[in-house]
């Protein structure tokens, strides 16, 4: 029997075509803002050589943080600390749409990083418990532990005696942050990135698993369907939480190191683990979509993408298995900053949507905020999506005004 809320949401079919809902939140002032970003960042040359530019003032201590401040990382990014995040949760929440909150300060080498990456995530873990709008926390495995020794360990390589003590240290940052979100009933993505250090990770994740995910899913491992192999990955890690009696939760991604992976693999003279071209990591994408609809409950998935085509696949399939729009096992998931004609179209028609907020200081963040000036510049001559999109709904105001 569906509640009132599950029939409301049942009557709406998301369109992303709709940017008066896409923008609702956006004054003109605002709006006019994002166009000029998003106008600059259309240039790849100027993307180009304002990322080299801006890396270098940063470097000689130029005063050039407030302009960022108030451009790149007002666009893409919650704030400087986790409390400065309050604003956005606030502005997404009022629209349905759910913050996961990201301390994006990448690189951690040391004790001192992967202790700083565990404070934070159990302390992110602590105010989404507290909080209606915050349902997910993430991190980035590789900020607990030294990269070396997740590479030695997929390769099965034995570790030296310090090694061994600097994985044991990673596993136990692993099982408190994991613990905390368990306690605290707050659900947990575990990003992915290099395929060379999955292995390891992978074990420890279907060990928290088999501890936390008992009654519901708290733990979410990534799943790059980029991978040749990763269809496969999710389904056998489904057959092993059935064994074990377990829910799987699985972020699903196409994955964002092609160029990486394809590049390690040819100099290393290995077959590359990435699929063949784009059609082929589409199908599998399309494919892992359905396998978790057909096990919904058994899994909850989370759908990580701002490709429309995938997003109004979910919604088909959820139709299809007749699953309400808010089925506490679906999620959509974007990035804050972008594609918020699917956030904001898919929330206003009932879907659970969130999207990832970043934080940390201004030059902390900088190689996450010049990925997303990259992504946005123009492709083939063609102007990007987001500043299309932006121009069009400026154009729509101005007519109904
Ligand atoms: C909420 C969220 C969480 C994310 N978390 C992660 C994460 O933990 N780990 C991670 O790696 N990425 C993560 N990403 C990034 C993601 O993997 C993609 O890089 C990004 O979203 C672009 O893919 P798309 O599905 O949105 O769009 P699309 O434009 O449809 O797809 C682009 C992607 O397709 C694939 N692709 C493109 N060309 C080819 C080709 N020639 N051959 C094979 N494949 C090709 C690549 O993966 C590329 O990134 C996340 C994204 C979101 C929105």
């Amino acid at each position: 029997m569906e509640n009132n809320d599950q029939l409301i949401s049942h009557a709406l079919k998301p369109d992303f075509e709709n940017t008066k809902v896409a923008f609702s939140q956006k004054s003109d002032i605002a709006l006019k803002k994002s166009y000029l970003l998003f106008s600059s960042m259309n240039n790849s040359t100027l993307v180009g050589f304002g990322t080299g530019m801006v890396s270098k003032l940063l470097q000689w201590k130029f005063p050039i943080k407030s302009i960022i401040k108030k451009t790149l990382f007002e666009q893409f990014c919650g704030g400087e600390d986790r409390d400065d995040c309050d604003r956005v949760i606030a502005e997404l929440g009022a629209a349905g749409i759910g913050t996961i909150l990201d301390f994006a300060v990448e690189g951690a080498t040391d004790e001192k990083g992967f202790e700083r990456t565990e404070k934070e995530t159990i302390a992110n873990i602590k105010k989404s418990s507290g909080s209606e709008h915050i349902p997910f926390c993430v991190f980035k495995p590789t900020g607990l532990g030294p990269n070396k020794v997740l590479e030695k360990l997929h390769i099965r390589e034995k570790l030296s005696e310090s090694e061994q003590v600097a994985y044991n240290r990673m596993y136990q940052r692993f099982e408190r942050i994991c613990n905390a979100a368990a306690k605290n009933k707050v659900k947990l993505l575990i990003d992915a990135e290099e395929t060379w250090l999955q292995n390891p990770l992978d074990d420890i994740i279907y060990q928290m698993m088999e501890k936390y995910n008992k009654d519901e899913p708290i733990i979410f491992n990534t799943f790059q369907l980029y991978c040749k192999d990763k269809l496969a990955q999710l389904k056998q890690a489904n057959e092993l939480a059935q064994q074990k009696g377990f829910k799987l939760g699985a972020k699903l991604v196409r994955g964002a190191y092609m160029e990486k992976e394809r590049e390690r693999a040819k100099r290393k003279g290995y077959p590359s683990p990435i699929q063949p071209n784009k059609d082929a990591t589409d199908q599998d994408y399309n494919a892992a979509l359905r396998y978790c609809i057909e096990n919904i409950g058994q899994i909850a998935v989370l759908n990580g993408t701002h490709n429309e085509k995938s997003n109004y696949f979910l919604v088909e399939l959820m139709e299809k298995a007749s699953l309400a729009h808010n089925d506490k096992s679906v999620y959509f998931a974007q990035l804050y900053g972008m594609s918020d004609h699917i956030s904001y179209n898919l929330s206003h028609a009932g879907y659970n949507v969130a999207k990832y907020v970043p934080y940390g200081p201004v030059q902390a963040v900088m190689p996450y905020l010049f990925r997303r000036a990259e992504e946005n510049t123009s492709i083939a001559g063609q102007s990007s999506r987001e500043f299309n999109l932006i121009k069009k709904e400026m154009k729509r105001r101005k007519k109904d005004k």
